[in-house]
C-alpha cells in the first residue's frame, strides 16, 4: 500500500476559533446532568473536550424556549435519522453506524441547525448544498458494495465536491484515507474549519478542480462525486483502481440527472445508471 500522500495544491487556512465557540450546540439535553457526559463524548473515535462550552451554553439558551420534559440530544436525533434511513432501504450496518456518529448539525449554519437531521438538502453557502442524508448514505452504501469495499474498510477514497465537509467526515469512518477536493475556496476553508474539531487524521482536504481528480493519491479504491456533469471525466476513471467503484451523478437524456455506478474490472469498465437525483453542477476551474 502506498503511504498517505502529502496534502497537495492547497492553502493552509487562517486560524479560526473552534466551531463549538461560534455555534450553539444542538439539540440539547434538558436533563440536569446532561452536560458532563456530552463534554467528553467521542465522535469518529476521538474525544472533543472543547465541545463542552457549546453544549452547556446551548442548554441554557434552549431551556428558555423549549418546554420542559422534551429530552433531546443530538445522539438521539441521529439515531432516529438512522432508523429512517434503514426504513428507506439503507442496510449497510457500517454506513448506518457512521451516519449515526457524525454530527451533521456541526456542518450547517446556526439558523438551519434544527433541520440538520431531516431528510433534506440544505444550503451551505456560495449557492451549494449539503446532500440529504438519504442520498449520502445511498452513495456510500453503493461505494462499499463495489469489489474493493466488500467486507472491511475501503482503502483510499477520492471525493469530488467537499462542500461543507460532512460527507468527508462520514467517509473517514469507512475508508483508510479520504482525499476530498473542492473548487470553491470559500467552501474549502469552511470545510477545514468545520472538520477541525473532529481531528480526522485520515481526511485530506484539497483545493482545486476535481475534474482532473488528484493523481498523487491514485489509484483509488473508490471515487464519489457530489456534483454532476455531462459525463464522467476520464481522469476519474484513470485514477480508479482495478476492482474499484465510482459513484457520481451524471446528466442523462432529457436534461435529467441520475446516479451512475462505474466499476473498473480487469475486463474493462461497466456503467450502471440508477435512480434520478438532483445534484449541483460539476464545474471546471476554481474560484
Ligand atoms: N459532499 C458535500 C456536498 C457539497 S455540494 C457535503 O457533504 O457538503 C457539491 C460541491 O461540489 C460544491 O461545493 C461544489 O462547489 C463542488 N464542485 C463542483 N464542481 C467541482 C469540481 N470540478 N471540483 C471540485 N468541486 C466541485
Amino acid at each position: 500500500m502506498k503511504p498517505p500522500v502529502k496534502p497537495p495544491f492547497s492553502s493552509s487556512a487562517k486560524p479560526v476559533s473552534p466551531v463549538a465557540a461560534k455555534r450553539p450546540g444542538f439539540p440539547v439535553r434538558l436533563e440536569p446532568d446532561a452536560g458532563t457526559p456530552s463534554a467528553t463524548k467521542k465522535v469518529a473515535g476521538r474525544a472533543h473536550p472543547e465541545r463542552a462550552t457549546g453544549i452547556i451554553d446551548s442548554k441554557k439558551q434552549v431551556k428558555a424556549v423549549v418546554p420542559g420534559g422534551v429530552g433531546l440530544d443530538s445522539k438521539a436525533v441521529r439515531a432516529r435519522m438512522v432508523q429512517k434511513l434503514a426504513a428507506q432501504g439503507i442496510s449497510d450496518a457500517q454506513v448506518l453506524a457512521a451516519m449515526g456518529h457524525v454530527e451533521r448539525h456541526r456542518f450547517v449554519d446556526t439558523a438551519l441547525v434544527n433541520q440538520a437531521y431531516e431528510d433534506t438538502s440544505l444550503p451551505i453557502g456560495l449557492g451549494q448544498t449539503i446532500s440529504k442524508p438519504n442520498v449520502v448514505a445511498r452513495m456510500l452504501e453503493l461505494l462499499r458494495q463495489g469489489a474493493a469495499g466488500s467486507g472491511g474498510k475501503l482503502g483510499r477514497v477520492l471525493e469530488i465536491g467537499t462542500g461543507c465537509g460532512y460527507q468527508a467526515a462520514v467517509l473517514s469512518e469507512l475508508a483508510r484515507e479520504v482525499y476530498s477536493i473542492e473548487r470553491l475556496r470559500g467552501l474549502h476553508e469552511k470545510a477545514r474549519e468545520n472538520l477541525r474539531v473532529f481531528r480526522l487524521a485520515n481526511v485530506h482536504l484539497l483545493f482545486g478542480d476535481g475534474m482532473a481528480g488528484y493523481a498523487k493519491g491514485a489509484p483509488y479504491a473508490a471515487i464519489v462525486a457530489a456534483a454532476g456533469g455531462e459525463a464522467i471525466p476520464p481522469a476519474w476513471v484513470e485514477q480508479l483502481a482495478v476492482g474499484g467503484r465510482l459513484v457520481a451523478p451524471m446528466h442523462v437524456a432529457g436534461g435529467a440527472q441520475a446516479l451512475v455506478v462505474l466499476d473498473k474490472t480487469p475486463q474493462g469498465v461497466t456503467q450502471t445508471v440508477l435512480e434520478a437525483v438532483h445534484f449541483v453542477p460539476l464545474k471546471s476551474g476554481t474560484s
